[in-house]
């Protein structure tokens, strides 16, 4: 039987290990990245002085021994070794220009009031704010605990699905319980990237999808056209829904009800010497222009500190960079580098799971066409990962 040759458009982690998958199976897999560089989410870009190196992560910066499936990936390329550990460094809040910690934020009598509800409370169907109010009592989810939500998405979660947030997952006992690697998350990509039977091209966006001859062919922006038996589309929703139109338009509609959000992320590398704030995983400031602040003291450098913003879209970058020198104490004149990213996050509603079974009814009726992406099974990367495992599993039993 012919090679079985798959076009998968989206170099991120759903694109990635789909492309992973495929490759194993001994399909011809080609993967279609706009970017330079295949990472989508897993940016870690690296800046060097003189003879030092450093890089900072602009989007996923933690893994979790339960994301086993990624696991896998990271064992089957051979960079399991390259996992390590994260230094035990504080989560914290900014109020009134302090740093203190999430704690200190919670009224404890309040906590100890709600949390019995936590043993009956059952997530499914509800919204983080109706579930989460009875865990932590009402105060608390205002003042607190919604904040630390909004960080995660980067955006308001008050009625996203409770039971999309945070996941309880099997965990593997054999690795760290929450975990980076030694070069960056983008580190993981780039290795699957670089697989034997992967073809990448990054550089250009696909522009169109078309059938011909029992194939789909795929046109990017620099004029390449790219045919498969099968095509999987690893995108955000907005340009998931632009591509299928041509091909699915009832799909393409689907899609095109999914909201989503844009996050403004700013890095910034400043000399060790000059930051005199101490140590933070991350800093989460309520009701500020930045959803958080996510550092790389949770792996510390000899020589530099560096930390990504997360900002509402749409600021200026004097808004930004000013809300930065007063966060980290620094003036601009201190900031050694600077980085900027533009990531998507979905913005997940209470029915969510109804979308996505309509989803697979639809993708069922379409033949070799295959979806993965964070707005499956949630947002988290071993979602993304699972989501390409399970259409992957579907396109092995099609012939
Ligand atoms: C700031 C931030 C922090 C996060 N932290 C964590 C964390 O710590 N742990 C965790 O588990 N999860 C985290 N997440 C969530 C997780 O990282 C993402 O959900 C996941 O990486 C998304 O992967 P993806 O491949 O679905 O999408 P993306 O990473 O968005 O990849 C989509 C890719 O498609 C490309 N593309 C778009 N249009 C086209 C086109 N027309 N042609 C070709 N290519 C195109 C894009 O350039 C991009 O590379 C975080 C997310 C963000 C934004």
């Amino acid at each position: 039987m012919a090679q079985k040759e798959v076009v998968i458009i989206g170099g991120g982690i759903s694109g990635l290990s789909m492309a992973f998958y495929c490759s194993q199976a001994g399909m011809k897999t080609t993967l279609i990245e706009k970017e330079n560089a295949v990472g989508g989410s897993f940016f870690s870009p690296q800046f060097s002085s003189n003879s030092d190196k450093f890089w900072l992560e602009m989007g996923a910066h933690t893994c979790y021994s339960s994301y086993q499936n990624l696991l896998g990936i990271v064992e089957g390329c051979g960079i399991a070794d390259t996992i390590i550990p994260r230094a035990k460094v504080p989560f914290t809040l900014l109020k009134n220009g302090k740093v203190s910690s999430i704690m200190s934020g919670l009224n404890i009598f309040e906590l100890l009031r709600s949390a019995p509800n936590l043993f009956f409370l059952k997530k499914e169907n509800m919204s983080v704010r109706a579930y989460y109010s009875k865990i932590v009592g009402e105060n608390n989810y205002r003042n607190t605990v919604s904040h630390f939500f909004n960080a995660v998405p980067s955006q308001p979660t008050d009625d996203f699905p409770a039971d999309m947030m945070f996941k309880s997952r099997e965990k593997r006992k054999d690795v760290l319980k929450n975990y980076t690697f030694k070069n960056g998350l983008q580190s993981v990509a780039l290795t699957i990237a670089a697989q034997k039977g992967i073809e990448v091209h990054t550089g250009s966006p696909a522009q169109s999808v078309s059938t011909s001859g029992g194939k789909y062919v795929v046109k990017t922006a620099d004029g390449q056209e790219y045919a498969g038996d099968a095509l999987v589309i690893a995108l955000p929703s907005a340009p998931a829904a632009r591509l299928v139109h041509d091909i699915n338009p009832g799909l393409a509609d689907h899609f095109t009800k999914l909201r989503y959000a844009d996050v403004d992320s700013v890095g910034v590398v400043i000399r060790k010497s000059n930051v005199s704030l101490k140590p933070v995983a991350a800093i989460i400031s309520p009701n500020d222009i930045f959803f958080s602040m996510v550092s790389r003291d949770t792996v510390p450098d000899d020589n530099f500190r560096g930390f990504a913003f997360h900002f509402r879209p749409g600021l200026d970058d004097n808004a930004k960079f000013k809300r930065i020198t007063e966060v980290l104490g620094v003036s601009l004149s201190k900031i050694e580098h600077t980085i900027t990213k533009k990531n998507v996050v979905p913005s997940l509603r209470v029915g969510h799971k109804d979308w996505a079974s309509k989803t697979d009814q639809m993708l069922g009726n379409v033949r070799n066409l295959y979806m993965t992406g964070n707005y499956y099974g949630g947002m988290a990367i071993e979602d993304c990962v699972s989501r390409s495992r399970e259409e992957f599993d579907r396109m092995k039993i099609s012939r």
